[in-house]
């Protein structure tokens, strides 16, 4: 593992056991002007994050010491660094335990370097989006705070993952409009996001359980059938 003193450009850890897959991409993302980092195992990875937080983490799931969802979990419990898994073909349940755990996005290998400095640069564009929106919005009984990424629900913390959170913030700062599914796939995931029905459905059921008070008659989130989602317009 090489350790990165200089600061080139944004440090981005590889955490990828299989050396065929971690040289050309770490090649690629430093002649793109990334600084990559590679980390071939879980306690390799967690000694390069505790020398300093990287911009963007890319992890496998099957290390040879563990499990790259644990790493996700781990740092998702204390950070909102962009985490995209590196996912084998077939792993389904993979993509929304990922998803779930708080993971930006996934690919599927066999990927191209390209494809994923694409993700990348559009999570990176995402961030700085969402960092100049940063006006709490309040809703009813819920107070969204966009600096912090916390929200209340009458004064007291609803406990959100990063992607529930991401979504809840498009729908409330759109509220009382129709946003069509395309849309919100585009704005919280990735334009190049595919099978978008059952990711956006399981979240938005997700949502609903930690902000409705009647999940199964939604009064903040409806669906509008066909279109997308509408979230409830604030009272005058
Ligand atoms: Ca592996």
């Amino acid at each position: 593992m090489a350790a990165s003193i200089g600061r080139m450009g944004p440090r981005v850890l590889v955490v990828e056991d299989e050396t065929s897959i971690s040289e050309p991409l770490a090649s690629h993302l430093a002649r793109e002007g990334f600084e990559p980092e590679v980390a071939g195992t879980l306690a390799a990875a967690r000694e390069a994050i505790g020398r300093g937080e990287p911009e963007v983490i890319l992890l496998d799931v099957m290390l040879p010491d563990g499990d790259g969802r644990d790493l996700c979990r781990d740092v998702r419990a204390h950070s909102d660094v962009p985490i995209v898994m590196l996912t084998a073909r077939g792993e389904e349940v993979d993509r929304i335990v990922g998803l779930e755990l708080g993971a930006d996005d996934y690919v599927v290998k066999p990927f191209s370097a390209g494809e994923l400095v694409a993700r990348i640069r559009a999570i990176q564009r995402r961030g700085r989006v969402a960092g100049s929106r940063r006006a709490p919005i309040t809703i009813g009984a819920l107070v969204l705070d966009p600096a912090s990424r916390s929200v209340t629900k009458d004064g007291a913390p609803i406990e959100l993952a990063a992607k529930e959170f991401d979504l809840l913030r498009m729908l409330m700062s759109r509220a009382g409009e129709v946003v069509g599914r395309e849309e919100i796939m585009d704005e919280v995931w990735d334009p190049h996001w595919f099978g978008p029905t059952k990711t956006l459905d399981v979240h938005i059921s997700w949502l609903r359980k930690k902000i409705e008070d009647e999940p199964s008659s939604p009064r903040y989130i409806t669906t509008v059938r066909g279109v997308g989602f509408r979230f409830a317009a604030p009272s005058p």
